[in-house]
């Protein structure tokens, strides 16, 4: 890893390495990754990534993104979001990605508050297909930098300049690294969550540098909690079974084995539904019953979630499998505007850590991984289109890297701000709704 780059990318997953791949070929570009680089969130997405089908498919699909946002949506970044949407595909299709086809046209699935089928998938491993091919392509790349195991740990700006990180290698060495563009892919926040489906190293360090250095945020209480994860005694992160499990049929039970609700709702309502009824029944889970979903459909549609759900000693083939909401996703973030800009020179937010107001208040099944990829690529042609950026004086005398060598305290407290950040959003949520 050199001292200086073009572009720093924090973050390989889809948003990160897709930006970087969307990038000419003749900027030096390092992207860094606080763990392994195939740790992190979108190698673990199941059900799919949305796709426009066609021009007849625009109205509903716009109306179902802004219901399940409830309206709270920023209409440009959805319709943004939609109309790149076969571009990108075609870019994935490009970088190697299979989609699940039949005669050479695309099969397309649904889920949750769909009111179409517009979801591309392949397997029930549509994260790792996608994620794992555009790793490989940036691994072929010889202005591209992979460096796993480095964790962003502050951000070396002045002014409202962004210059550079700092990052930390895993003995604790500090090191700043100079970059004309910062570009924060960091994922969401689950790792400050007891119960997530996320990676528990993906915990929001971005929004607490935000929070630090005075860059701008957007609903940082907006947290979506998934209806469905595989319910365990044991901790760790919980699985997820993918809402196109419901999606194709499968429905919700309660401890006397009846239905409770509409399962196809939108995921707050049926996480609603689900908790509501835990309640009444003194339960610590609810069922999720396959058996409306054919045989052949679950072993091949669904090959991962029917291998975890038998590991647990739920064979969805012959018994309903225990199923309790958790924390999934993160619709707020470092608000960022229709090319991913922040409210910072020179830094760019793209994927889960960014809020570019497409999700709302509410994500819609299967929007995260289209719309992380969208914005990643308007950050990179954006980047691309900018002729000239500001140069510190003297990049040395910006950093005390002595700062750093507390690091387990400076990342505990970064976790305790965003703990703090969102509880203190909710309270004031609460309070202008009760007025
Ligand atoms: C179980 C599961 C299933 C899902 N299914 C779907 C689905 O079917 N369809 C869909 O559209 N979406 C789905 N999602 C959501 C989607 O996968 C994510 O929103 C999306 O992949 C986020 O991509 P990202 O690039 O923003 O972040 P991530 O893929 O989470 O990558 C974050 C990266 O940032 C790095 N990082 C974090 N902090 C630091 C730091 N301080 N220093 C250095 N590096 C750092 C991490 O190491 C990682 O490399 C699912 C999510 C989960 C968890």
């Amino acid at each position: 890893m050199d001292k200086k780059y073009d572009v720093i990318i924090v973050g390989s997953g889809v948003a990160g390495l897709y930006c970087a791949l969307s990038l000419p070929r003749d900027k030096r570009i390092l992207v860094i990754s606080k763990w392994a680089l195939d740790s992190c969130d979108s190698f673990l997405a199941q059900g799919g990534i949305c796709m426009l089908r066609d021009e007849s498919d625009y109205d509903a699909y716009f109306e179902d993104t802004m219901r399940a946002g409830h309206y709270e949506n920023r209409k440009e970044s959805v319709e943004i979001m939609i109309r790149s949407s076969q571009d990108v595909i075609h870019d994935l299709e490009s970088f190697g990605v299979e989609f699940e086809k039949k005669d050479g046209q695309f099969v397309f699935t649904r889920e949750g508050a769909h009111s179409n089928n517009r979801i591309l998938f392949h397997a029930d491993v549509t994260g790792k297909e996608i994620t794992s091919k555009l790793l490989a392509r940036a691994k072929e790349r010889d202005n591209i930098t992979l460096k796993p195991y480095t964790t962003m740990v502050d951000w070396v700006c002045r002014d409202n300049v962004c210059y550079g990180i700092v990052v930390a290698d895993l003995d604790g060495k500090t090191t700043a690294i100079q970059g004309d563009v910062t570009v924060l892919a960091c994922g969401g926040l689950g790792g400050v969550y007891p119960h997530s489906t996320n990676f528990r190293h993906i915990s929001g360090d971005a929004l607490a540098l935000a929070m630090y250095h005075n860059v701008k945020l957007q609903n940082c209480d907006y947290v979506q909690i998934h209806p469905t994860t595989l319910f365990t005694n044991q901790g760790g992160r919980s699985f997820l079974i993918s809402e196109s499990v419901r999606g194709e049929g499968a429905v919700l039970r309660n401890k006397a084995g009846e239905r409770f609700t509409d399962e196809l709702q939108p995921r707050d309502v049926v996480s609603r539904a689900i908790y509501e009824q835990m309640e009444k029944d003194g339960t610590e889970h609810v069922w999720l019953d396959f058996s409306p979903i054919p045989k052949e459909e679950i072993l091949s549609h669904f090959p991962n979630i029917y291998k975890r759900c038998k590991e647990a000693g739920y064979d969805p083939l012959k018994t309903w499998v225990p199923v309790v909401p958790a924390q999934h996703y993160f619709m707020g973030g470092i608000y960022v505007d229709r090319d991913s800009k922040t409210t910072m020179e020179q830094l760019y937010a793209v994927g889960e850590t960014s809020c570019n107001g497409v999700h709302g208040r509410n994500r819609l099944a299967s929007n995260s991984l289209l719309e992380s990829l969208v914005f990643a690529k308007r950050a990179a042609r954006d980047i691309a289109n900018t002729t000239s950026f500001k140069q510190p004086i003297d990049f040395g005398d910006l950093v005390n890297i002595d700062a750093y060598e507390d690091l387990p305290s400076i990342m505990e407290y970064y976790h305790a701000m965003v703990v703090g950040e969102i509880k203190k959003e909710e309270n004031l949520r609460r309070r202008k709704e009760a007025i």
